[in-house]
């Protein structure tokens, strides 16, 4: 049995007093709910804060990059090292973003995912196709060559433990989420091309859904058979809303 979980990516938004007012609001809404994981990615400034105000919460902290070194001359990049002495545990890594404002190749990417399982943390793996691909018919071959790049660098076991993020791009930031039919039939597609590496591993892995989840949809999403919780954007800055997206799976 799968575990979902619903992590929160807060992009480049945050001050001090946004990550108190929002994390105390998400530790008295969500308190005593089970059956769940919840994790929040906060901008790396504010790591140590959020430590301390999820020190006696079940809600995970996470970052939303990391880079492929622990120590030297790699100037403006944050170590595995690092996101471990804030006790950060889910990584997002190969956001749509980071690939296109920052290049990232499918390598890089998988390089990433490699350093966070050498140092003990979490990958969350972000797949997904643009809309053009998306209309070409191309969304499982983009999605099956990401992943390929961790699989074929490492072996299929790379996968044990770690989580995949859907996001197709057109939907994200755009309002415009897929259907749950739409993500299911793509999630089963990605869990199936996993399955020929290995049944075991596909059978296990978390697959997350993400792009324009809200309250409202989520708990359509989550009653798909391989949708197991989702990764957040625009809404996990709001307490409640974030909240009811994690009581929905
Ligand atoms: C994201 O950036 O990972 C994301 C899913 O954003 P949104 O929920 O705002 O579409």
């Amino acid at each position: 049995m799968r575990r979902p979980l619903v992590m929160g990516n807060w992009k480049l938004n945050g001050s001090k007093a946004m990550v108190t007012e929002l994390l105390n609001g998400l530790n008295a809404e969500l308190k005593g709910v089970e059956g769940v994981d919840v994790a929040v990615a906060p901008p790396v400034m504010y790591l140590a804060q959020a430590e301390q105000l999820l020190a006696d919460s079940a809600i995970k902290l996470g970052a939303q990059n990391v880079d492929t070194h622990n120590s030297g001359a790699f100037t403006g990049d944050i170590s595995a090292e690092m996101l471990k002495d804030f006790g950060a545990t889910h990584i997002i890594i190969g956001h749509s973003e980071r690939r296109e404002y920052h290049q990232e190749s499918d390598e890089f990417v998988a390089q990433k995912f490699a350093f966070l399982k050498e140092n003990g943390l979490t990958p969350v793996l972000c797949i997904g196709e643009s809309e053009a691909q998306n209309e070409a018919g191309e969304t499982l071959a983009v999605c099956a060559r990401q992943l390929d790049a961790v699989i074929q660098s490492q072996g299929v076991e790379a996968l044990n433990g770690a989580i995949i993020a859907y996001e197709p791009i057109w939907a994200i930031g755009t309002g415009k989420a897929a259907t749950a039919e739409q993500a299911q039939e793509i999630h089963a597609a990605i869990r199936k091309h996993i399955a020929s590496y290995s049944e075991d591993v596909a059978s296990k892995v978390v697959i997350q859904y993400g792009g324009s989840v809200k309250a409202g949809n989520a708990a359509e999403l989550f009653a798909m058979p391989d949708i197991d919780g989702a990764l957040v954007g625009g809404a996990a800055l709001d307490a409640a809303g974030f909240a009811a997206i994690a009581k929905a799976a």
